[in-house]
């Protein structure tokens, strides 16, 4: 093979880095510049997106200018603007500007924060915004904290050290089952998240053993359901193994009665985890303080920073007050990763199941330092407040409803149309909104189903949603409400 056709070597000059990189950031300026002239989504069809694709890698290399144009003409039109200001669906997580950077300088320096030896100022920087948090969210500074890459992991770890910290119950070196052992049994309201399931099935303690508890008109875990479920399985033999507590649940931002469930949790010795990913951090607004519950006594709490503190995907925070308890679960140590760092070291490998991680703190002291805690409060304020103003509008709208209220900036609500007959009719037309605006690309929401039926969510959150863009989407969802009256009654628009 000749010299010339031998392919390069090595990696790009840094000066050829440095001017990509300038290119990059150029684009991503214009982007949030422009982004609400920018639809939130695009409808296409699956075939669309794959065909905006070659399908074959390229044997030499590409131009960097052309791997950024098809980035920005076959990707990011295909996407869903999660950073939009009128992206209003799921949960409206958003990245701020200081956490995008701080992803690019943790992707430049690369380091693996498995132990404390591996890199240092990461397990150190760790440990400090885990402490920051935890005052922010009211959580004991004291506990053992780690971050990870989402709650549903999270809430499985906790329940993974709830199951070892079972007195006489050795699953960690036994494994679970063989005759006799009694069934592990897990308690969540009916308005708890998925991920308590996913991790009873990755425990081996089976969906059957997840007991969904009922819940009151403002879909809280009810405690005295719990207590008799408790009671229940205590009469037929079952052990009782953790009651997952939510503060903020997905479909109506409801907050479970913590203190209340705590106390049926002491009276058996069970083990409380708090699934706070939504609502954790938004105790920092001074009137919602006093609304959520106290978290102090909980044995562990997941929060997440991806969700509401305008961290980029993805980082949430595992807490649990009970030390050592996760590295009782966790830490099993191989020969090279044997080091004697010092007591004050964190080897935060011990506390998941992860080995390599990335180095997730420098993005949220980045954040939290970026904004400031009052910034970061103000922040989080300006969205409950915009939230309580849509729902005042809501509720002296005539024909809109609010089926749903929490303190969160989640609003539930409901259109009824005038012509509507039955509650199907009703579902139908709030469907069709929900589809009418996500196609029109001006906002996007995504929906529930409450006790009234199908329900609209509309959650605020987003670090660049405005006053005005709020009343953008009050205005919209009451334009398509009233093209749907003009099909009503003699043409219901009914979702095929
Ligand atoms: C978002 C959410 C989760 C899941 O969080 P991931 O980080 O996506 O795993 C779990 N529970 C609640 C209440 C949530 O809002």
């Amino acid at each position: 093979m000749g010299e010339q056709n031998r392919p390069e070597v090595g990696d790009w000059d840094p000066a050829r880095f440095e001017s990509h990189g300038e290119d990059l950031l150029r684009l991503l300026g214009d982007h949030f510049r422009h982004i609400r002239q920018t639809p939130v989504s695009r409808p296409s069809t699956v075939a669309e997106v794959l065909a905006q694709f070659d399908p074959a890698p390229p044997q030499t290399p590409d131009d960097f200018g052309q791997i950024l144009a098809d980035t920005e003409r076959a990707v990011i039109p295909h996407l869903v603007q999660w950073n939009h200001p009128s992206f209003h669906a799921y949960f409206a997580n958003s990245g701020s500007f200081a956490g995008i950077l701080a992803d690019t300088m943790i992707s430049a320096l690369n380091v693996n924060a498995m132990v404390w030896q591996s890199a240092p100022a990461a397990s150190a920087l760790e440990t400090l915004v885990l402490g920051w948090m935890a005052d922010m969210v009211g959580y004991p500074g004291s506990a053992d904290g780690v971050l990870l890459n989402g709650a549903s992991l999270a809430t499985f770890y906790a329940l993974v050290a709830a199951r070892d910290s079972l007195p006489g119950l050795r699953v960690r070196e036994q494994g679970i089952g063989g005759p006799g052992s009694p069934r592990l049994r897990l308690y969540t309201s009916e308005q708890g998240h998925s991920s308590v399931e996913k991790a009873a099935i990755a425990l081996g303690l089976g969906l059957d053993n997840v007991v969904r508890i009922t819940t009151d008109d403002q879909y809280r875990m009810r405690p005295e359901a719990l207590a008799e479920a408790v009671a229940a399985d205590l009469a037929a033999g079952h052990r009782p193994m953790a009651v997952v507590a939510t503060v903020g649940t997905t479909t109506t931002g409801a907050l479970d009665p913590v203190e209340r469930i705590h106390q049926v949790c002491r009276g058996h010795g069970l083990w409380l985890h708090v699934d706070g990913a939504y609502g954790g951090f938004w105790r920092m607004v001074p009137r919602l303080a006093g609304v959520l519950p106290d978290l102090r006594g909980c044995d562990s709490l997941v929060v997440n920073p991806h969700k509401c503190l305008y961290a980029p995907m993805e980082v949430t925070a595992l807490y649990c007050r009970r030390r050592d308890a996760l590295a009782n679960s966790f830490r099993l140590v191989p020969e090279y990763l044997r080091t004697d760092p010092g007591d004050a070291a964190t080897d935060f490998m011990d506390r998941s199941l992860q080995l390599g991680r990335s180095f997730r703190a420098l993005k949220l002291w980045w954040i939290i330092r970026g904004y400031g805690i009052q910034g970061l409060r103000a922040r989080l304020e300006r969205s409950a407040d915009l939230a309580d103003g849509l729902r005042e509008q809501v509720a002296r709208e005539p024909h809109w409803e609010i089926p749903a209220s929490s303190p969160l900036p989640l609003v539930c609500l409901r259109h009824r149309p005038p012509g509507a007959k039955t509650e199907e009719e009703v579902d139908c037309a709030n469907e069709s909104i929900v589809h009418d605006l996500n196609a029109s690309g001006e906002v996007f929401l995504s929906h529930g189903r409450t006790r009234a039926g199908y329900t609209i969510r509309v959650s605020i959150g987003n670090i660049r949603t405005s006053e005005e863009d709020v009343a953008k989407l009050w205005a919209a969802l009451r334009r398509s409400a009233a093209r749907l009256a003009e099909n009503y009654p003699s043409n219901p628009r009914m979702i095929e």
